[in-house]
C-alpha cells in the first residue's frame, strides 16, 4: 500500500547508506486501513545531502529541515530533529538535526503520531503508538501540559484527529487542553480555521464540536456557538438545545464545506432573538435567520474564509426557513428564492432544510419542503422567466417605443420581470408592449 514514489525515496537514501521511514500521519492511516492525506519519510540524511541524492527535490522547509521529492505523490523528506526551545507558542525557536529515529519521534505530538515504518513494512514503536492505536486513544508524547504550551495548534490536533479517527483522548491528555486551553489565541486564525474544517468534513461533526465544547476551545474559536450550549429552546417543535440542534443538523447533511458551515451556525443567533411564549413550548426566535446569518458571517470572516465560501454559507443560513413563506402568485415567492440563492446552491438549501427537521423533535413534518422543491422544480423545468435576461424584450426594444436611454430603462425592465414572474404568459413582444403602452409613461404615438 506504500506507493511507489515512497519507496523509491527510502531506496535513494538506504542506498546512500542512510537511514529512512515514513513517519506520522502517514504510519497511522496505512495501519489503520486509512487513506493517508500525505506521506513523510524522516531520515538522517542532512538537508543538503538529501538534495544531492534527488536533484529535483524542492526545499520547501529547509529551517525546518525539510525537502519535497516530486513525482506522482509528492514525498516530504525531513531530517531527524530534536526540538529546541518554543518561544512563540508554535514553532520552536530552532531545530538541531539528530542521528537517531527516537529523538524525532519524541518530538512529535500524539503517540499515534509517533509511529515510523520502514521500507520492509516493519513499524518502529518507541512511544507506545501501537497500543494507542489499539485502543483509539489519542495521547501526548510525554507531559501533555508542556506539549500544549509549546505548540498550542496541537490542542486543535487533538480534538481533530479524536472526530477524524474516531478515537478517545485519553484523560491526561484531555485535562491538558482544557487547562491550556486560552492558548489557543497565540494561534493564526488560518491555522484554526483548517484544523475546524477538517472536524466539519469529518464523518461525525459532532464529536470533534463536543470536544471543543467541553474543552473550553470554543469559547476562543467560536464564542458565538459557545453561548448555544445549553441553551434550551422551550419549544414544542425541538427536543434539544440550540447547540446540540446545531451539531445533529452538521452530522446529517453531506460532507461540504459550505453546507456544513451552514448547518452549524443556522441557529446561532437564537439565544439572541428567543422571545418567551406566553405558554411553555411556545417560545419564539423572530428574524434569527437573518441575523444567525449576519453573525455567521461576521464568525467567517473571522476565520477568514473566502468571500464566495461566506456569501454561499450566510445565504443558505438566512433561508433556511423559506419552506414556510407563501410560494406567491404564479410561484413569484419561489422564484425570487432561487434568484436570491442561485440554481447551484438550491441542493445544499434543500439538504440544510431536510437536516433541520431530522435534528427536530420527531413526528418530521417534510411537506413544506417537499411543496417548495416541487415548486422550484415546475419554475425550473418550464424554465419560468424569473430575471431581466428571460425577457422577451430588451433595453433597445424600449428605447425604439420612444423611451429615452438613461435609469428608467433599468427599472421599467424591472418592473416587466415582475410583471412576467407572476404571469409567465405576459412574456411576449406584443403583451409586454401592450403593457408598456398601458404605463402612461408616453403617449401612444410619441411622434404625435
Ligand atoms: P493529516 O491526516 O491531516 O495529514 P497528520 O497527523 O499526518 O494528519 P501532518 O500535518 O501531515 O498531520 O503532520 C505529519 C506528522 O508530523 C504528524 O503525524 C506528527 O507526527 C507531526 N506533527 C504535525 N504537526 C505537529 C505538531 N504541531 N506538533 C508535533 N508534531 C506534529
Ligand atoms: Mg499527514
Amino acid at each position: 500500500m506504500i506507493p511507489q514514489d515512497a519507496l523509491k525515496t527510502m531506496k535513494g537514501l538506504s542506498d546512500h547508506g542512510f537511514q529512512a521511514y515514513l513517519v506520522g500521519g502517514c504510519v497511522r492511516d496505512l495501519l489503520l486501513g486509512r487513506p493517508p492525506s500525505d506521506w513523510d519519510v524522516t531520515t538522517d540524511a542532512l538537508p543538503s545531502q538529501v538534495m544531492s541524492i534527488f536533484p529535483q527535490a524542492v526545499p520547501t522547509g529547509l529551517k525546518y529541515g525539510t525537502v519535497t521529492v516530486p513525482g506522482q505523490t509528492g514525498i516530504e523528506v525531513t531530517t531527524f530533529r530534536q526540538e529546541g526551545p518554543y518561544l512563540d507558542r508554535r514553532r520552536p525557536e530552532n531545530v538541531t538535526f539528530s542521528k537517531s529515529l527516537q529523538d524525532d519521534v519524541a518530538r512529535r505530538d500524539f503517540t499515534v503520531n509517533g509511529l515510523a515504518m520502514d521500507a520492509t513494512g516493519k513499524v518502529h514503536d518507541f512511544v507506545e503508538g501501537l497500543k494507542d492505536l489499539h485502543s483509539r486513544t489519542i495521547r501526548a508524547i510525554g507531559d501533555p501540559h508542556e506539549r500544549f504550551r509549546e505548540d498550542a495548534l496541537r490542542l486543535m490536533r487533538a480534538a481533530r484527529l479524536a472526530c477524524q479517527l474516531d478515537f478517545s483522548v485519553e484523560p491526561q491528555t484531555l485535562a491538558g487542553i482544557a487547562a491550556n486551553a486560552s492558548l489557543i489565541q497565540y494561534v493564526a486564525i488560518e491555522r484554526v480555521r483548517d484544523e475546524l474544517l477538517k472536524i466539519l468534513l469529518s464523518d461525525r461533526p459532532s464529536k470533534g464540536m463536543r470536544l471543543l465544547h467541553e474543552t473550553g476551545l470554543l469559547a476562543y474559536i467560536m464564542p458565538e456557538l459557545q453561548r448555544c450550549a445549553g441553551f434550551e429552546q422551550d419549544s414544542k417543535y425541538h427536543d434539544k438545545d440550540v447547540f446540540e440542534h446545531a451539531l445533529a443538523t452538521a452530522d446529517q447533511v453531506p460532507a461540504m464545506t459550505t453546507v456544513r458551515l451552514a448547518a452549524l451556525m443556522h441557529d446561532i443567533a437564537k439565544p439572541l432573538t428567543y422571545i418567551k411564549g406566553s405558554q411553555e413550548g411556545e417560545s419564539h426566535f423572530y428574524g434569527h435567520d437573518k441575523k444567525s446569518a449576519e453573525i455567521a458571517g461576521d464568525v467567517l470572516t473571522r476565520l477568514r474564509l473566502d468571500g464566495k465560501t461566506v456569501a454561499t454559507v450566510t445565504v443558505l443560513i438566512r433561508e433556511h426557513m423559506s419552506r414556510f413563506a407563501r410560494p406567491g402568485k404564479g410561484l413569484v415567492g419561489v422564484k425570487r428564492l432561487i434568484n436570491r440563492v442561485g440554481v447551484d446552491s438550491l441542493a445544499g438549501l434543500f439538504e440544510l432544510q431536510e437536516a433541520d427537521i431530522r435534528a427536530s423533535r420527531p413526528p418530521y413534518d417534510f411537506s413544506m419542503l417537499e411543496r417548495l422543491k416541487d415548486a422550484v422544480d415546475t419554475v425550473l423545468c418550464d424554465k419560468q422567466p424569473r430575471t431581466v435576461k428571460d425577457l422577451a424584450i430588451g433595453g433597445s426594444d424600449l428605447i425604439e417605443w420612444g423611451m429615452k436611454p438613461g435609469p428608467e430603462i433599468g427599472r421599467m425592465l424591472d418592473k416587466m420581470t415582475d410583471l412576467v414572474m407572476r404571469d409567465p404568459s405576459m412574456n411576449s413582444e406584443e403583451a409586454l408592449k401592450a403593457f408598456f403602452e398601458r404605463q402612461g409613461i408616453l403617449p401612444k404615438n410619441p411622434r404625435a
